[in-house]
C-alpha cells in the first residue's frame, strides 16, 4: 500500500442559505477544511457544538457536498461523482453510527443491520448469516428479532455499529455516538470502536467531548469550521488491513426482485402499523372497485336476461298480427297473401307465417293439450327452430297437406314416456292421424309460455284437416340488416296497409327492440365506467394524501435508507411499492367485497353475470391508481435531501 491518503480534503468550505430565495444570510459553517486520513487510522475530531463537525462529516460520508474545494477519496475526485456513484461509495465504503442511532423504528434489529446489504444486492442468505454474526459479535445474539424500541439506548447503537459493518465498514463514521448513552454504555461503545480500529477498520470520531477524543491515537480540534489542532498525522500510516479484516463483498447492483420484495416487506409493515388510517384510506378504492363489479355484474345479468328472451327467436326477427288477434277492436284477420307482400319489402329475409290453436294430441291412451301450429318451412329458419331428430317436413308435403308432424320436447316427453322414438310413429292430433317426423329442439320457456309444448303440422295441413280457416295468427319476418329494423318495419307496415285497405296490423319489432337495448348498455357502460373512473380518482387521492402523509412522517427513515446506501430511484421505487400495494390491497378487498354483494344479489334471485374480465379490469384499475397517485409522493421522497432528513425535519 502506498502512503497515499484514503480521504483527503483540500479547502473544503460549505455555507448554508444565501440565496435570494430563501430568504437566509448565507452562513460559512467550514471555512477552509484541508485533512488527510489514511487506512486504517482511528481519528476523533473534536470541537463546541455548532463548530462544524456533523457538516464536516456528512461531507466525508458524501452525504452532502461541499460549496468549494476538493475531495480525493483513494485519490478520485468526489467532486466527479453522480448521485448514484455517490449512493455507491456510501454503499460500500462508509458505515454512519449517529447520536439518535437512527434505526428504523418498524424493522428488527436484524432488518435494520441488513438494510445496507438489500441495497447492495447481497442475496438473502448470506445477508442473514452476516447480520446475525455481526449481531451476535457485538452481544446482540439473543435480540435478533427486537424492534428498536424494545432495545436499550446502548443496545439501538450497537445494532447502528453492526449496520455501519454491515456493507465491510470500510470507514466508520460516528458522530457524537456516545452522546445520548450512559456513561457506562458509552465506555462499551468506545471499546466497540477502538476494537474495529485494531481490525483495521478506519474509524473517524466526532465528539464534542475531549476526555472522549482522548482515546483516539490522532485528535484533530476544529473551532468556527476551521482546523484549530492536528495531533499529527502518523509517521508510518497503519497498514490497510481493514479490507482483510471484513469478507470480501460482491459488488453490484442490487436486484430488482428482491428489492421489491422487500420494499414489499416494509410497506406491509407500514400500513399494518398504520392499519386504521390505511383502511380509511382504502375505503374510497374498496367502494369503487366493488361498485363496479357489482353494476357490471347487475347490469349484464340483466341485459343478459333480456337479450337471451328476445334471442328466444332470433335477434334479427320481428313478428306481424293482426290487430284483431288481441283486442277487441274489428279488424280483419291475417291472410296467407300477406306474406308475399311483406316478402317483397327490402331486407326482407325470410318471412313464416303461423297459425296457431289449441289442440288434443293423442297416442296410445295419453291424451295431451297442447299448442297446435301451422307452419311453413321457413319456419326453422327464420325462428331459428331446428329439429334434433328426424327431419322438418319439407315444400313437397306443405304442396300436398302431407299430415307429417314435428314435436316439441314437451309433446315428446308426455306422449314416448316409454322412451320410444318418436319418429315414424303415429299419434292423433284432434282426432285425425299424422306421422311424427321430426322433433324439436328444445327452447325452453319465453314469456311465461312453454315453447317446447307444441306440434307443428305443415300450413296446408293445418288450415285443410284441422283448423279449416286460412288465417296466419302471425308472420315472422326475419331481416337482413338490424339496423334498419325500424324503417323495415315501417314499410311492411305500408304495404300491408296498401295491400289490406286499412292500418289493421301490428308488429312486434324485436330486432329494435333489441337495438335500443344494446344502444341503452352502452350507455350504461360509459356511465359505470364515469363512476369507476370518478370513484378510483377519490381513492387516489386518498392514497396520495396518505403516502405524503407517510413520507412526511418518515423522512427520517428515508435519509437512513440514503446514508447506507440507497439510490433516489431505490427510495422511490420503495414507497411507489407501497402505494401499489396499498391499492392492491384495496383492490382485492374491493372484488371481494363486490363479489359477495352479487352473489347476495344472486341468491336473491336478482339476475347477475360474473366476469373475470370485470373483476380483472376494476383490480387492474386500482393498481394503477397506486402506480399514479403514488408517483408524485415517491417522487418527492426521493428527492429529498438526506442531511435534512436525517434531521428529521
Ligand atoms: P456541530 O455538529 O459541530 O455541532 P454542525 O455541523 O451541525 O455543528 O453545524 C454547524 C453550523 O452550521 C451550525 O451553526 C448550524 O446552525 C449550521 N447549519 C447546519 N446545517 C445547516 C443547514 N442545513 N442550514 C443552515 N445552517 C446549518
Ligand atoms: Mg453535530
Amino acid at each position: 500500500m502506498s502512503g497515499a491518503p484514503l480521504i483527503e480534503l483540500r479547502g473544503i468550505r460549505k455555507s448554508y442559505g444565501g440565496q435570494p430565495r430563501d430568504g437566509a444570510p448565507a452562513t460559512e459553517v467550514l471555512r477552509g477544511v484541508s485533512l488527510r486520513i489514511h487506512a486504517g487510522e482511528f481519528v476523533a475530531i473534536v470541537g463546541a457544538s455548532g463548530s462544524g463537525k456533523s457538516t464536516l462529516m456528512h461531507i466525508l460520508g458524501c452525504l452532502d457536498r461541499a460549496s468549494e474545494g476538493q475531495y480525493l477519496f483513494d485519490g478520485r475526485d468526489v467532486g466527479g461523482f453522480d448521485a448514484d456513484a455517490l449512493a455507491w461509495l456510501r454503499r460500500e465504503a462508509f458505515g454512519f453510527v449517529f447520536q439518535g442511532y437512527h434505526l428504523v423504528p418498524t424493522e428488527s434489529a436484524r432488518e435494520n443491520v441488513e438494510i445496507p446489504a438489500l441495497y447492495a444486492g447481497m442475496p438473502e442468505a448470506a445477508r442473514r448469516e452476516r447480520s446475525t454474526t455481526l449481531l451476535s459479535r457485538l452481544g446482540m445474539g439473543t435480540r435478533l428479532d427486537h424492534r428498536p424500541r424494545q432495545l436499550s439506548g446502548g443496545q439501538q447503537q450497537r445494532v447502528a455499529i453492526a449496520r455501519a459493518l454491515m456493507n465491510g465498514g470500510r470507514i466508520v463514521l460516528a458522530d457524537e455516538p456516545t452522546g445520548a448513552l450512559d456513561s457506562r454504555s458509552g465506555a462499551e461503545v468506545m471499546a466497540l470502536l477502538r476494537e474495529l480500529a485494531a481490525q483495521g477498520h478506519t474509524v473517524i470520531l466526532i465528539t464534542h467531548d475531549r476526555e472522549i477524543a482522548a482515546q483516539a491515537p490522532r485528535v484533530i480540534e476544529i473551532r468556527d469550521g476551521q482546523i484549530v489542532a492536528d495531533s499529527g498525522e502518523p509517521q508510518e500510516p497503519a497498514a490497510a488491513a481493514a479490507d482483510a479484516a471484513i469478507p470480501a463483498l460482491a459488488g453490484g447492483e442490487a436486484s430488482v426482485a428482491a428489492e421489491l420484495r422487500d420494499a414489499m416487506r416494509a410497506a406491509w409493515r407500514v400500513m399494518w402499523g398504520n392499519r386504521f388510517r390505511t383502511g380509511l384510506t382504502l375505503l374510497g378504492i374498496v367502494i369503487g372497485v366493488a361498485s363496479v363489479i357489482v353494476m357490471l355484474a347487475v347490469g349484464s345479468g340483466s341485459q343478459n336476461q333480456v337479450m337471451a328472451q328476445m334471442e328466444t327467436f332470433g335477434s334479427r326477427t320481428m313478428f306481424v298480427a293482426a290487430m284483431s288477434a288481441s283486442s277487441r277492436e274489428r279488424g280483419a284477420p291475417l291472410r296467407l297473401d300477406d306474406v308475399g307482400v311483406i316478402e317483397s319489402v327490402p331486407n326482407v329475409l325470410a318471412v313464416a307465417p303461423y297459425i296457431e290453436d289449441r289442440v288434443v294430441v293423442r297416442r296410445g291412451g295419453i291424451d295431451h293439450n297442447t299448442e297446435g301450429g301451422g307452419a311453413t318451412v321457413a319456419f326453422g329458419k327464420v325462428l331459428r327452430w331446428p329439429v334434433t331428430e328426424g327431419a322438418m317436413f319439407d315444400a313437397a308435403d306443405e304442396r300436398r297437406a302431407a299430415k307429417v308432424a314435428v314435436i316439441g320436447q314437451t309433446v315428446r316427453k308426455r306422449l314416448f314416456a316409454d322412451g320410444s322414438d318418436p319418429v315414424g310413429q303415429d299419434i292423433l292430433v284432434d282426432k285425425v292421424p299424422f306421422q311424427v317426423v321430426g322433433v324439436l329442439a328444445a327452447k325452453g320457456s319465453s314469456g311465461g309460455e312453454d315453447q317446447d309444448d307444441r306440434v307443428v303440422v305443415p300450413m296446408s295441413a293445418a288450415v285443410a284437416r284441422l283448423y279449416g280457416r286460412p288465417y296466419p295468427s302471425w308472420i315472422a319476418v326475419e331481416i337482413r340488416d338490424r339496423d334498419l329494423a325500424s324503417e323495415t318495419a315501417a314499410a311492411i307496415e305500408a304495404r300491408l296497409a296498401e295491400h289490406r285497405r286499412g292500418k289493421d296490423v301490428r308488429i312486434w319489432n324485436q330486432a329494435e327492440a333489441i337495438r335500443v337495448q344494446t344502444a341503452t348498455a352502452r350507455t350504461m357502460t360509459v356511465m359505470l365506467g364515469l363512476i369507476a373512473a370518478v370513484s378510483l380518482v377519490v381513492g387516489g387521492i386518498g392514497v396520495m394524501n396518505v403516502m405524503l402523509m407517510t413520507v412526511r412522517e418518515r423522512t427520517r427513515e428515508i435519509g437512513i435508507r440514503v446514508a447506507t446506501g440507497a439510490r433516489q430511484r431505490d427510495i422511490q421505487r420503495q414507497f411507489m411499492a407501497e402505494a401499489v400495494l396499498v391499492t392492491a390491497v384495496g383492490g382485492g378487498v374491493g372484488v371481494a367485497a363486490g363479489l359477495i354483494t352479487a352473489v347476495g344479489l344472486w341468491l336473491a334471485d336478482v339476475p347477475v353475470a360474473f366476469s373475470a374480465a370485470a373483476c380483472a379490469l376494476a383490480f387492474g384499475c386500482a393498481v394503477l391508481t397506486g402506480l399514479v397517485f403514488g408517483f408524485m409522493p415517491a417522487r418527492s421522497a426521493a428527492r429529498l435531501d438526506p442531511v435534512l432528513a436525517l434531521a428529521g425535519e
